[in-house]
């Protein structure tokens, strides 16, 4: 088929596609038209009477006096009707048989006229009368089938719908493109080798593992991992959202599964990933409040049956991402199924470093660029996120038609990424700036001025997104996965500097701090529930630390003595209150110093971390104080090499 042809065919079908309810009409049309051609009136069978232009439809006593008259000359008998030729051919008589009357047959002979017998129906009507319906239902059935398929996206028709939403694909993705998860590629790395030498296991009688669980936050590089194993070991890669198998009619995502599974193992060795399992991996016991997801529940059944049904010695594995490993249904757990699990976590330090490494081979980037300092800058921050900095970054940098990307458009694009869009059209009024230029500047005097609290970055009275009017900025010098003590009591104290510099300098407060007071609550609680950290509890753990690694699970009841929650509510109540006070003193004793970030603040409205301390030292200064800024380690270099020497004292001390 030529080309041209080729196109002319998939307009035409893109047009029945997208048009189904004219699809529908013209094909009903079609069909009654056809109908009536061929089951017309008089009866559809071929005829020995003549083509008469004129029918005349006649009473039974009437063409009974027309026999008689002999004005007859054929006649047709069939079951219901009689149909004769006028004897000078011109006209077609047709009546209703009378039934119980059988003279009719003599008085036909008596007259000598010629007649015989027709069948009313033949093959073509009777099929027709049997096919209509059926031909009707089925075009409603393809009409609804079609519509559902557009609000879904997908077929739904058997095999051939279900092409389309899996996705197959041969990624030339390497482990070199995933960075940052070390961890996770070693433990994966197995799998590859199975792939590529699928012979060596099965010989020596291995259990390959056949579901692997990726356990992670969203934009971690679930999805880039399973690709990666698939491009390391050459396979094909099908790839389908556990989100697009619920919200279909009952039975297709099962048979979905199926024919996904099908492919999969003729292409073998290949790899199957399914994103978000939980959305039909739902555990069956959890909140079904609603009645059962008899969809989800077929689907899943299906899956669990498909995992069992293949031998450890096919090489198809199955990798599954989600962030929420503990609403999994305990059946996908089982050994054979998903019994490994790959946490593909959010990045450190380092991690952050080679991530971008990796995305800004893609850009071009100035010589300036600092790369450790933007992955210090944005803890926290998953792949997905450190891929958008950079990429935003480009975008800035074009936009200041820029032959590279600058330091600074980093900055801003982790600036924007950490605090949502800058706004600056969005204007603020007066009063408003000012009580957020004290309540930022509030939190930054803390912050520098405090021990274990973590140095400020900047502050600013910026709007940024919606929810904040102004804000300020930590640096953490890297990433933290244990605090101290102190170091939680300084950041109670930091949250606090807010509310308490609009009392201080303002004399009213403001709606603005009901956040920082939450998390300073909460800080406390912890200390006091799941740290034993206060003399309330002691050592004892009021709250087991259900706070996962992934966010909070349900709340089980309480397990500890009213007066105990009564002591600790008076204990986080006395301290926020004790920790206020002190605030508010810090605040007082460096008043002018809070007054010179105001005025800067309101000058550039931006200001860095070493302006806010430049103003305190002066202020120090100016007034011969000792210097509460609290010196910040420089370097991790300087961090290791103290760890070194305190290591080697270890060793000495060990000795003596
Ligand atoms: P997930 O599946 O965990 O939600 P993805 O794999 O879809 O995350 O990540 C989205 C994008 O973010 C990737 O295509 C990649 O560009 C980037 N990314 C995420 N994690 C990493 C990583 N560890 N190394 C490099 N790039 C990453
Ligand atoms: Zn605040």
């Amino acid at each position: 088929m030529s080309e041209q042809q080729n196109k002319n065919q998939n307009n035409n079908n893109n047009f029945f596609n997208q048009n189904p309810l004219i699809t529908f009409a013209i094909f009903s049309v079609a069909m009654i038209v056809i109908f009536k051609l061929l089951v017309g009136e008089g009866g559809g069978s071929s005829s020995v009477l003549g083509n008469s232009s004129q029918v005349q439809q006649v009473s039974y006593s009437e063409f009974k006096s027309l026999v008689e008259a002999k004005d007859v000359s054929k006649v047709e008998i069939g079951q219901s009707y009689i149909r004769a030729q006028s004897a000078d051919g011109s006209k077609l008589y047709t009546t209703r048989i009378v039934q119980g009357d059988n003279k009719l047959v003599e008085l036909l002979d008596k007259n000598h006229i010629e007649y015989s017998g027709f069948s009313e129906s033949n093959w073509f009507t009777e099929m027709f009368g049997w096919l209509f319906p059926f031909l009707l239902i089925l075009g409603i059935w393809m009409l609804f089938a079609s519509r559902m398929q557009k609000s879904m996206g997908g077929g739904i028709l058997g095999m051939g719908g279900s092409k389309k939403l899996v996705n197959s694909e041969k990624p030339d993705t390497k482990f070199d493109d995933v960075a940052g998860v070390e961890e996770a590629k070693e433990e994966v790395q197995e799998i590859v080798d199975f792939l590529k030498y699928p012979g060596r296991y099965v010989e020596i009688g291995a259990k390959i593992p056949k579901g692997v669980l990726l356990v992670g936050s969203p934009g971690t590089g679930k999805t880039l991992l399973a690709k990666a194993v698939a491009g390391e070991a050459e396979v094909p890669f099908f790839s389908v959202s556990g989100s697009s198998f619920i919200e279909m009619f009952v039975g297709v995502g099962a048979a979905r599964v199926r024919d996904l599974f099908e492919q999969a193992k003729k292409d073998a060795p290949s790899i199957i990933f399914i994103d978000e399992i939980d959305a039909i991996g739902k555990s069956r016991a959890a909140g079904n409040m609603m009645g059962g997801n008899d969809e989800r529940e077929q689907t899943l059944n299906q899956l669990l049956a498909e995992m069992d049904g293949f031998g450890t010695d096919t090489p198809v594995i199955i990798l599954a991402a989600t962030n929420r490993p503990e609403i999994l249904d305990q059946a996908l757990l089982r050994p054979g199924r998903f019994d490994r699990q790959v946490l593909v976590d959010k990045p450190d330090f380092e991690g952050r470093v080679k991530i971008l490494k990796v995305h800004v081979k893609n850009v071009k980037i100035d010589d300036d660029v600092d790369i450790k300092e933007v992955a210090r800058l944005t803890a926290g921050l998953a792949g997905a996120d450190l891929a958008n900095v950079v990429n935003e970054a480009a975008l800035l940098a074009g936009r200041k038609n820029q032959k590279t990307v600058k330091q600074q458009d980093l900055f801003e694009s982790v600036e924007r990424a950490l605090a949502g869009l800058a706004k600056k059209s969005r204007r603020i009024n007066p009063k408003e700036k000012k009580i957020v230029a004290y309540h930022e500047s509030g939190h930054a005097l803390l912050a520098e001025t405090t021990v274990g609290a973590k140095k400020v970055s900047k502050v600013s009275i910026v709007p940024r997104g919606l929810a904040a009017l102004g804000y300020t900025l930590n640096k953490p010098e890297e990433d933290k996965f244990m605090m101290q003590r102190h170091e939680l009591w300084a950041e109670v104290d930091v949250l606090l500097g807010g509310r308490a510099a609009e009392e201080v300098f303002i004399g009213e407060i403001s709606t603005g701090a009901g956040n920082d007071l939450e998390r300073a609550t909460d800080i406390i609680k912890s200390m006091v529930q799941t740290y034993g950290m206060s003399d309330i509890a002691g050592l004892m753990v009021l709250e087991k630390s259900r706070q996962s690694f992934l966010g909070p699970t349900g709340g089980a009841p309480r397990e500890y003595s009213d007066k105990m929650a009564e002591d600790m509510d008076n204990f986080i109540k006395q301290s926020l209150q004790e920790h206020y006070e002190a605030v508010v003193a810090r605040l007082e004793e460096y008043r002018d110093a809070i007054e010179d970030m105001v005025a800067l603040l309101y000058k550039k409205e931006n200001i860095t971390g070493e302006e806010v301390r430049e103003i305190i030292k002066d202020f120090e200064e100016r007034n011969g104080m000792e210097s509460k800024v609290v010196q910040e380690v420089e370097t991790i270099e300087d961090e290791l090499k103290q760890d070194a020497t305190m290591n080697k004292k270890e060793d000495e001390d060990a000795r003596e």
